[in-house]
């Protein structure tokens, strides 16, 4: 189990990440990182977002690589 991200965290290194809800991957690139681009809701089920199957306070993102 690596390390989990909720909504609004800055994403720490380029690479991909998976929803622990649904299993669905978004990959950042470095430039992604390098501009200090945050993690947003999952757009396959809408996880961490409000009434999504997680909320905004809970781990929706962990690192997939
Ligand atoms: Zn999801």
């Amino acid at each position: 189990m690596g390390t989990t991200y909720t909504v609004g965290d800055r994403v720490p290194a380029a690479g991909r990440y998976r929803c622990a809800n649904c299993g669905n991957e978004v990959g950042f690139s470095e430039d992604d990182a390098d501009e200090g681009i945050m993690f947003s809701s999952c757009p396959s089920c809408r996880a961490g977002s409000d009434g999504g199957p997680l909320g905004p306070d809970d781990d929706v993102w962990e690192s997939a690589d």
